[in-house]
């Protein structure tokens, strides 16, 4: 066979040449904007002729610190393919932080949302190889501002080449991309993704079986770009001749389940966090979602209840995904099998809360105690994964040696495998509960909690134990109209059904919110912390 490169350059040109009059809807903070994939294509030449002039050479890390809009996807392409990296960084990271990543990547010109300017303002001291700062604002002129030397987006563009070539000596194994894991303790570990790695991942989201992104979808990214290139969402659909609806900054439930309904968006994808508040909004207003064909559901486990609700009360069907920021992210997704179709609601339901089945062109395995696990949905394992969209290490870190070894990427995460190949995240290693020297999954009781109409969010953290090593706690949000009718022993009646005497938590306690991560995840360690001082207090 021929050995054509598989490069982003042909994703870029093929929607340019097959789908010119298909849209992007981009919400900045000027308001919606439709281009054309043929604007979107010659602007982005521009974008790469600009950076070009500006002297950003091949192989060198452009930074990005933007919502998700049209400016922030001609970035996505015209970085990759004039040859320099695309480096999306995450705004909700802590200044030191992020002057950290920047410094780290080397970063040589960092685009930035003029909203996002007062952060980046903050970090500049820190920074040492950027030589240029470019606005991205719907404003004419450039705002005030401390950062040197800045230059205005639209009107670099303004005077750009719409007709750049771009170059042809691009390999496929050439750094296309770069993203840094938002880590709990320690510096973040950055991830670069090559060419061929999101050809192949852009590839694996078109399939039937997994998210089966197609022309005829309008999609609708609510993961940011900057959280693992928003799940490779905006690469495919650029490929598949997509249209695309980019919600921008600060957007609430209500802003968007009114862009799902105004634009008829087919699929969109965020975390739990994310659908949660959706869901609140559907429960008390009057929407029409028909054009919905899937929500994509990832980055922690998505609860049964919530599913439910979405499938059965709202008609929304849901797909549960798992993936990390070194595996592109897609590796396991819960659609059922053929004959799983006809099980009942119960069962069904009981598969589509688990995180699926893998992907074609990766591999896995879950390595217990004694090598690996049994496919019994109950054996636990840590989970390793190989393949073409896999990370093979982190960028100048000499934490690659914990977490790639054989070959293999170790996630960290403990998981199950059924008889049908379903994987289950069962929890993150280090936040297991091991009580009398057993596994306790906080996820399951979180689950299990989130499943009763009383309860908004749950998480449940370890805390010491001098008999039991650990015992669970749980952190309890309260939906607003039961704050006052709802008591721990109703909560602990519900879950004592459902689980061993010992996963039962020892106490649970009410919060008004769950500390969150910058990706809106729970924030265990925080909480951790916190729920330790409230049971030393309470001792
Ligand atoms: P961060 O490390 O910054 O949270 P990632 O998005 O890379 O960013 O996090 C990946 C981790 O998120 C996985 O290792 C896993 O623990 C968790 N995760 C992702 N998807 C799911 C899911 N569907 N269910 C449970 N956990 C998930």
């Amino acid at each position: 066979m021929m050995q054509t490169p598989l490069t982003m350059t042909q994703m870029m040109e093929r929607a340019e040449k097959y789908f010119p009059k298909k849209e992007v809807v981009s919400r900045t903070g000027g308001g919606i904007h439709r281009f054309t994939y043929k604007q979107i294509a010659e602007r982005t030449r521009r974008l790469a002729d600009s950076l070009t002039k500006l002297g950003v050479k091949k192989g060198e890390r452009v930074g990005t610190l933007a919502w998700n809009h049209h400016r922030h996807l001609e970035a996505y392409f015209a970085i990759p393919c004039m040859g320099a990296v695309l480096h999306t960084i995450n705004i909700r990271l802590s200044p030191q932080h992020i002057s950290y990543i920047i410094n780290h990547a080397e970063d040589k010109v960092l685009l930035v949302d003029s909203d996002i300017l007062p952060l980046l303002e903050k970090c500049a001291p820190e920074l040492k190889t950027v030589k240029a700062y470019i606005i991205m604002s719907d404003e004419t002129e450039i705002p005030e501002t401390t950062l040197s030397p800045v230059y205005h987006y639209e009107q670099l563009l303004a005077e750009a080449n719409p007709e750049f070539s771009y170059p042809e000596d691009i390999a496929e194994n050439d750094p296309a991309g770069m993203c840094y894991t938002s880590a709990t303790t320690g510096n973040p570990k950055g991830v670069v993704y090559s060419h061929r790695g999101i050809v192949l991942h852009s590839m694996a989201l078109g399939l039937a079986d997994s998210a089966a992104l197609s022309e005829k979808d309008i999609a609708l990214p609510v993961v940011p770009m900057f959280h693992a290139n928003a799940w490779g969402m905006p690469f495919s659909a650029v490929w598949f001749g997509t249209t695309l609806v980019l919600p921008g900054p600060y957007f609430t439930p209500k802003l968007l389940a009114g862009l799902i309904e105004q634009e008829k968006v087919t699929v969109t994808a965020g975390v739990p966090t994310i659908w949660l508040g959706l869901l609140k909004e559907l429960d008390e207003g009057s929407y029409d979602m028909s054009s919905l064909r899937g929500v994509l559901c990832g980055g922690s486990a998505a609860p049964k209840g919530m599913i439910k609700a979405f499938e059965q009360r709202h008609k929304i069907p849901f797909m549960h995904a798992y993936g990390m920021t070194e595996t592109s992210p897609l590796v396991v997704i819960s659609t059922l099998k053929s004959y799983q179709e006809e099980l009942d609601d119960e069962e069904r339901l009981e598969l589509r809360a688990k995180q699926g089945t893998l992907v074609p062109g990766l591999e896995i395995k879950i390595l217990g105690k004694d090598g690996e696990v049994a496919w019994d949905g109950k054996e636990m394992g840590e989970l390793c994964i190989r393949g073409p969209w896999i990370a093979s290490e982190y960028y100048k870190d000499e934490r690659t040696e914990d977490a790639f070894r054989d070959g293999w990427l170790h996630t960290g995460d403990v998981v199950t495998i059924d008889e049908e190949g379903f994987v289950k995240i069962v929890d993150r290693t280090k936040d297991l509960i091991k009580s009398g020297g057993e596994w306790i999954s906080s996820v399951d009781l979180e689950n299990a909690l989130m499943a009763h109409d009383a309860v908004f969010e749950a998480a449940v953290v370890a805390v010491p134990h001098e008999q039991w090593q650990e015992r669970p706690i749980a952190c309890v949000v309260l939906k607003d109209a039961y704050k006052e009718k709802t008591s721990k022993e109703e909560l602990f009646d519900f879950l004592k059904p459902q689980f061993a005497k010992w996963w039962i938590p020892d106490d649970i306690l009410f919060l008004e919110e769950i500390p969150k991560t910058s990706v809106g995840k729970f924030l265990k360690m925080s909480l951790r912390d916190q729920v330790q001082k409230e049971v030393l207090r309470k001792s």
